[in-house]
Order: structure tokens, then C-alpha cells, then sequence
């Protein structure tokens, strides 16, 4: 079959993807983007379930490498809705001409390296064959939706849905019976929207999750205007910080919970919440580590649920008994308060588990239900789901689901030794969706970007981290996380939620700002923790 050539081919068209497109075709690289969605956008794409939003402020979650940009699309609220982000990242799309390097509908099924030439060759579900110098995976942290195999599932009549593949036609709840299965972001974001119109919502809920009532407003456009005078300051401090973000991330006590009395800390926290700015986790230094602290921290969002849950059992079902910071926590927007609604009830499926799924509705291990409709919110196989549904052969035609089948083994979650030239953008080991998604993503794809610049500027044919180096990487990540409850939370940060998965803690935890600084150092004394191949020998 006729191969395509092309410099760099880059998987998936959403942040990522798109803002690595527009940097190497600047450089004047050939370009082609394969996307398996029917258009731009990858998560907010797919995950288009009503009161999908995000919980990072909108001013902080866009593209920060364009002033003009920057300043011209008017974001209504501080979390902005799905509909909004998807029309953002058209609006990106369209202004920087990005349409015509991306081919949709298109799977990348394989990706196989040819040491002989140095070149990728990479195979589609549509049976196009490319050839290219750079193989780029920007198919982000949680793009393959998690489906629970329960049995019967595909014997349901009514309708199912997933809220990582919601339909593109309009779902109606008006007078059904509907269940929801899961409540992490993504539940508790769905829940109060089904419950408004359905005639009934039952939540099946396994494991009950914290959620944090989150502070929603419109902008209007004195705060914009304001924003764009302090952009730069906010960006810097995005960048520069822990989380990507400049705007809310206030400065915590810099003393243990401890040292304060119980209403003084009960007080503190109200206030966090009450006026939506910064995280519990950042206000007191011990509350990720310290099962004391943390007990404190618990104790007041109890109180809190008691005052909002009216029925005290449904109140007490909805909480965890596990670390609050073990585990990413929810922004809810009356979520809580859903459950106050006469059409709304909460099940516990821990002690009286899903049997199975039946024509008519769940069978549970000691209750029979009907619905007319299911909606799994049951979560994604993170950060390696994608990657590994591709099959990747590296050099010794070692495939990288092989190499990975402890966990994944990644240099600074960029690269991969023993797969030259292959980048992966918020990859294993890099801060990722610990951080403001977007900004992890712009320094990853600068970084990329600028090496790229480098290999070509220095005839290097073929570029992949030194394996020593690739293993002192994934010990510093696994030693900086294990103080921390988010190391033994049963996350999907473990691929804990993934029956199966190897249990390795996958993000980069030391902050984006740290890692940064790391990855620039490396770039600055010529990336001497990678082998470089100019010709036939390694340098
Ligand atoms: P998730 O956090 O993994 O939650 C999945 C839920 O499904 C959990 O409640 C889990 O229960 C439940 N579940 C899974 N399998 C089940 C089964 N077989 N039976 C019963 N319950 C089952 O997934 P998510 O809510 O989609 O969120 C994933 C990530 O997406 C988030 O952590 C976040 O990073 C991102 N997200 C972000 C936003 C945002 O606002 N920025 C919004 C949505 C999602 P257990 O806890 O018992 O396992």
C-alpha cells in the first residue's frame, strides 16, 4: 500500500493535538492530524452529557500563547459549560486555519518503528498507511471511556449512555424512570441536571465521593476586562505554580490544621467555600498526609452534609470513609442539594451490590428495578488507556504494551526509551491533569516543539531518553507521591478503577511549575539524558 509522508503525525484534535499542529506547521513541517471523533475537541468533543463543565476558572482553562485569543472570546461564566469550551476550541480551530491538517473519523490502529530508516509507520482503521519522522500521541488522560461489564448489560431495553460517549442527538428525562451508575466529576456533574426533569433519578452509588459545593457566576465584562490587564501576572503565576492555576490559588496558612482550634479551621473552610477561592488541600500543609488533619477536614464536611442532606440516612450514605486528598475530589453544583427532591433517591449498591443489568432495568442482590433509561458515569481507563489501544513496536520490535505491562515506563511522561521520536503530550509521569490540563499541555507541546527544532537544526535522526534515566524518573515520581494519601487512594490516578490494571501511581505529583523547570534545565545542557543518533551510532 502507498504510504503517506509526512513530518510529524499527531493523534487526536483536542488541546493537544490542535496546538502541536499549529506549532510544528509554523515551523513549515508537514503535518497530519488523525482524529477518531467527528470533529475537533477530543474530551469536550465526546463528553457532551448535560451540566458537563469544568472546574477549573474558564479565564485559566484556554490557550495562554495568543494575546488576541486570549482577549476575544468572551467566556460567560467562571466554569464554563461544555457547549462553550467545544465552541472555544472551534473557534481556535477556525481562526488558525487548523481544519485542513486533520483528518476526523480516523483511528490509528498501529504504530510500528523502522530502525532502518529511523521513520514511523502508522496504520488506520481506514486503512491509511503513513510514513513520518515524529510520531506524536495527543490523545489525552481520559479519552476511553470505562464501561462496567456487568452481566446482561447488552440485554437492556430501555436506553444506555455513557457520559464519556454521550450522543449527538438531544436526550430527553421528561418522565422517565432513569439510573445513574457512578459519582465522581462526572456523576455528580449529571445527577442535578437528570433530576430536573426526570420522573424519577436513582443513583446507584458503590462508593460515596466528597464534593465541595463550587461557586458559579456569569462574567460579565468589567471582570473580563480586568482579567486581560492581569493576564500576564495570572499566567505567570499558572505556569510558575503548582496547578496551572494564577487566578484562585490562594495562599494557604503555611501551618498545620492542628495549630488552630476546631471553629477557627471549621471558619477557615466555610470561607474557602463560601467565596470559591482555592482548595481545602492547599489552605492547611498537613491535610494530604496526616490522618489527624485530615479527620478535621472530614469532620467538617460531615457537618456540612448533615446541614444540606435533609433525610439524615441519605446523609450519612453520602459520606466517604476514606482520606478527603486520597482521591481527586468533586466541584458540585447542587448536588447535595439533589437530594433534598422528592424524585431523587439514593441507592447503595456497596452492601447490596448490582447483580446484574436485566431487560427491564438492575438487578440488585436484594431489590429489582425498572428504568427507562441508564447512564454510566463510571469513569475512563486513564492516562494509558488510549496509548495501550494502539499497537505500538518500538525498536528490537518490542511493543510498548509489553513494556508497560507493570505500569507504564516513561521518561518525564514525553518519551519512551526504546520508541524514538515517539512524543506523548500529559503522558505517564508528567503533571497532567494534576495541574490546569491546558497549561500542562502548552508547556508540554513547547517543549516538544522546541526539541524538535533541536534535532532537526542538529541532523539527529533519532532521539529517545537514556533508559537509566527513564528509571530514576519513575522512582522520583513514585518516592515524591508516597508520603501522600492520593498514593494509596483507590483512583484511577492507580488505574485502580481498571479490574486488572497495574496499581503505579502515574502522574507527575511534584507541581507544574517544578516540572517545568526540570524539563527546561534538560533542553538548556542539549537533552544529555537522551541518546541522540545522528547517523548509525548513538552520541
Ligand atoms: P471516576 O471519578 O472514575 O468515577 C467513576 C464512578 O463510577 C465512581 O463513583 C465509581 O465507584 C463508579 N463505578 C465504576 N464502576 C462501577 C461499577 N461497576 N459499579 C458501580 N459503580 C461503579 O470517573 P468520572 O466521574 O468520569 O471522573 C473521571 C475524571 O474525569 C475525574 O477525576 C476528573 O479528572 C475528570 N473530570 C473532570 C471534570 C471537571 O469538572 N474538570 C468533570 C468530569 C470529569 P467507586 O468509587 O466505588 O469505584
Amino acid at each position: 500500500m502507498k504510504k503517506i509522508k509526512v513530518d510529524a503525525l499527531v493523534v487526536g484534535a483536542g488541546f493537544a493535538g490542535l496546538y502541536m499542529l499549529l506549532r510544528l506547521r509554523d515551523k513549515g513541517l508537514t503535518i497530519q492530524v488523525l482524529e477518531a471523533g467527528g470533529d475537533v475537541g477530543g474530551t469536550w468533543y465526546w463528553n457532551r452529557y448535560p451540566g458537563a463543565r469544568c472546574d477549573v476558572a474558564s479565564v485559566e482553562y484556554c490557550y495562554s500563547f495568543s494575546k488576541e485569543l486570549q482577549e476575544e472570546f468572551k467566556w460567560p461564566e467562571r466554569y464554563s459549560a461544555q457547549p462553550d469550551i467545544l465552541k472555544y476550541i472551534e473557534h481556535t480551530t477556525e481562526k488558525f486555519e487548523l481544519r485542513k491538517n486533520i483528518l476526523f473519523n480516523t483511528k490509528v490502529t498501529d504504530a510500528i518503528y523502522q530502525e532502518d530508516t529511523q521513520l514511523w509507520h502508522v496504520k488506520t482503521n481506514t486503512g491509511q498507511c503513513y510514513e513520518t519522522r515524529y510520531f506524536i500521541m495527543a490523545t489525552g488522560c481520559l479519552s476511553v471511556p470505562k464501561m462496567p461489564k456487568f452481566k446482561g448489560i447488552d440485554s437492556f431495553e430501555g436506553e444506555f449512555y455513557h457520559t464519556g460517549k454521550w450522543p449527538h442527538h438531544k436526550v430527553t428525562f421528561d418522565g422517565k424512570q432513569v439510573a445513574v451508575i457512578g459519582i465522581g466529576s462526572s456523576g455528580v456533574q449529571v445527577i442535578p441536571e437528570i433530576a430536573k426533569t426526570a420522573k424519577h433519578l436513582t443513583v446507584l452509588q458503590r462508593g460515596p465521593t466528597y464534593c465541595i459545593p463550587g461557586k458559579n457566576y456569569p462574567l460579565d465584562d468589567t471582570y473580563l476586562q480586568d482579567i486581560y490587564r492581569r493576564y500576564d501576572d495570572i499566567r505567570h503565576k499558572a505556569k510558575t505554580g503548582s496547578r496551572g492555576v494564577g487566578l484562585t490559588d490562594v495562599k494557604g496558612t503555611g501551618k498545620s490544621i492542628k495549630e488552630f482550634s476546631r471553629e477557627e479551621a471549621f471558619k477557615m473552610m466555610a470561607e474557602i467555600i463560601e467565596h470559591g477561592k482555592g482548595t481545602l488541600g492547599s489552605l492547611f500543609t498537613d491535610v494530604k498526609s496526616d490522618p489527624e488533619a485530615d479527620q478535621i477536614v472530614r469532620e467538617f464536611l460531615y457537618e456540612m452534609i448533615d446541614r444540606i442532606v435533609e433525610d439524615s440516612q441519605t446523609a450519612n450514605l453520602l459520606k466517604p470513609d476514606y482520606p478527603l486528598l486520597s482521591k481527586r475530589y468533586s466541584l458540585g453544583f447542587e448536588y447535595l442539594e439533589t437530594y433534598n427532591r422528592d424524585n431523587v433517591t439514593l441507592a447503595d449498591v456497596l452492601t447490596d451490590p448490582i447483580k446484574e443489568i436485566t431487560p427491564k432495568g438492575v438487578k440488585t442482590e436484594h431489590k429489582e428495578y425498572t428504568f427507562d433509561m441508564i447512564v454510566c458515569a463510571t469513569g475512563f481507563d486513564g492516562m494509558t488507556g488510549a496509548i495501550s489501544r494502539v499497537h505500538i513496536v518500538g525498536k528490537n520490535s518490542e511493543r510498548l504494551k509489553d513494556k508497560w505491562a507493570s505500569g507504564p515506563r516513561a521518561y518525564l511522561g514525553l518519551m519512551s526509551h526504546g520508541y524514538p521520536n515517539m512524543f506523548t503530550i500529559t503522558g505517564p509521569g508528567s503533571p497532567s491533569i494534576l495541574a490546569n490540563a491546558v497549561m500542562s499541555i502548552e508547556q508540554h507541546v513547547e517543549w516538544i516543539d522546541n526539541c524538535i527544532e533541536y534535532l532537526d537544526r542538529n541532523e539527529i535522526k533519532a532521539f529517545e531518553p537514556k533508559l537509566d534515566e527513564e528509571d530514576k524518573w519513575v522512582q522520583h515520581v513514585t518516592d515524591i507521591v508516597k508520603p501522600f494519601f492520593i498514593s494509596k487512594g483507590n483512583s484511577w490516578y492507580l488505574g485502580a478503577n481498571i479490574p486488572g490494571k497495574p496499581r503505579v501511581f502515574m502522574p507527575y505529583p511534584g507541581g507544574l511549575g517544578t516540572y517545568t523547570e526540570i524539563c527546561n534545565e534538560i533542553a538548556k545542557n542539549g537533552y544529555q539524558t537522551f541518546l541522540q543518533k545522528r547517523s548509525y551510532v548513538y552520541e
